[in-house]
């Protein structure tokens, strides 16, 4: 079954691999928000004057007595945006870049987000074996637990509060690491660490926490069967898919979906698992979710054979033909793998919310018929902060714990050597079981592996 897992896409698995400039470059906009929220921080936070962040302001007047030595430097990547999933709790899913900028090896021991208002609340931690799974070297899919002198790391977090009110102003990040033969003399004095402590434990990291009203959309699909795939938040396709664009880095797939449509049986698909008329989903329409303008499309690829990812596929083909649909006040709507000659709209048009614009396809980097959906903070799909976002209404019909079907061999677009990835779910149902609050939701985030009906549009 496992092989079976790569079935799917990924626009993110190539995306590692390339990276691009693009026309509307976002840089300068974003650089303004961060600094925006360091200075925010800076004013609201008395425990900033003992952490890292201190560093980033180094306009205002110190003392060199004030410095803390800090070999382990940590920042998060973009603000951290609770989302509020289908299971009613609110999700935050973000980045923090750890680097080791001292010339001995760190291991990481442990790692703790707090509350930054309620200093020692812990929000989550982990610890030992699980750091690996939650770490990655930059630029890698390389699980790691250590840090060799220079090296970054990413500390992919995903953690979730019970309600509103639990959401924190700000998260700070505690982390302890050790040094592999124990600390040196030399070190212990610069950190002023006390007698016999063997690991270093640094505050750092401190982010404001982004506004949880998210986006609100509208549906962009029809009808009922509809599969969250490589969704929030354990699956790793797209959060993971971490770019270095226009000198940074950007995750604009943070809260990205691939939507797969199944019959009432089931299934994804009936017949010929290598045609793509074969999939339910396939030649579906894909709907404007809000009135917005038409920022971008690109409508000139051919549909790949379902069954594996292409193996050659060029730099430019990757999203295969797509729309960008601009929402105002910086927010754009990505629509990805849409079929041949199927979009209906130009760049510069105006479109109203359930307005059908293309169909659902299987062009770029994809291995079976499949929406992939994402909110971003500029027009450039790569080089663009992925944003949280709710539908304004959808029923809730079950999920799927057969997640082998869809999800983890995603990590891993190695094709696996002699079996025929479509044979084996040819025919074979999916697993579907209830969920803790089936029916009608409103301004929620459909999580991973959740199966949803989405309410007909009148046009
Ligand atoms: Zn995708």
């Amino acid at each position: 079954m496992r092989s079976s897992k790569l079935l799917l896409i990924s626009l993110s698995i190539i995306l590692i691999i390339f990276s691009y400039g693009c026309k509307d470059s976002p840089k300068e906009r974003v650089t303004e928000e961060t600094e925006t929220v360091v200075e925010e921080v800076s004013e609201r936070i008395p425990i900033q004057e003992k952490t890292q962040s201190k560093s980033e302001d180094d306009s205002k007047e110190s003392r060199e007595t004030d410095n803390e030595f800090t070999p382990v430097v940590m920042s998060v990547l973009a603000s951290p945006t609770p989302v509020k999933g289908s299971d009613g709790r609110f999700h935050f899913v973000y980045e923090l870049l750890v680097t080791n900028a001292y010339k001995l090896d760190f291991e990481i021991v442990s790692v703790e987000v707090l509350d930054g208002d309620q200093n020692e609340k812990v929000l989550t931690s982990f610890s030992g074996q699980k750091v690996s799974k939650k770490m990655q070297l930059v630029g890698t899919r390389a699980p790691i637990d250590s840090l060799q002198p220079g090296q970054a790391g990413i500390i992919f977090m995903t953690f979730a509060v019970d309600t509103i009110n639990d959401i924190p102003t700000n998260v700070i990040h505690r982390i302890a690491v050790t040094v592999p033969g124990g600390i040196p003399s030399r070190l212990v004095e610069l950190l002023q660490l006390p007698p016999g402590q063997e690991q270093i434990i640094e505050t750092g990291g401190i982010a404001k926490v982004g506004n949880a009203d998210a986006i609100v959309l509208g549906p962009p699909l029809e009808g009922s069967g509809w599969v969250v795939v490589n969704g929030c938040c354990d699956s790793t396709t797209h959060i993971r898919s971490i770019q270095p664009v226009n000198g940074k880095l950007y995750l604009a797939q943070r809260f990205a979906i691939d939507w797969m449509k199944i019959n009432k049986d089931s299934r994804l698909f009936v017949g010929d698992p290598k045609d793509v008329n074969s999939y339910f989903g396939f030649g579906q329409n894909v709907l404007a979710v809000a009135h917005a303008r038409v920022a971008g499309v690109v409508d000139k690829f051919k549909n790949q054979i379902p069954g594996e990812l292409p193996t050659e596929i060029t730099f430019e083909e990757i999203d295969g033909n797509h729309v960008v649909l601009d929402l105002g006040n910086g927010q754009y709507v990505f629509y990805a793998h849409l079929q041949p000659n199927s979009i209906i709209v130009k760049e510069g048009n105006t479109v109203k919310r359930g307005q059908a614009i293309g169909k659902l396809g299987n062009t770029g980097n994809t291995s079976a018929p499949h929406l992939h959906l994402h909110v971003m903070a500029s027009p450039s799909t790569l080089g663009s902060n992925g944003l949280p976002y709710v539908f304004d209404q959808f029923d809730l019909m079950g999920r799927t714990t057969d997640e082998s079907f869809f999800d983890e061999g995603l990590e891993d677009p190695t094709p696996i050597e002699g079996i025929d990835k479509a044979e084996i779910i040819e025919g074979t149902p999916i697993k579907i079981e209830p969920v803790d609050k089936p029916g009608l939701h409103s301004a929620e985030f459909p999580l991973d592996l959740r199966i949803v009906e989405f309410p007909s549009v009148s046009n």
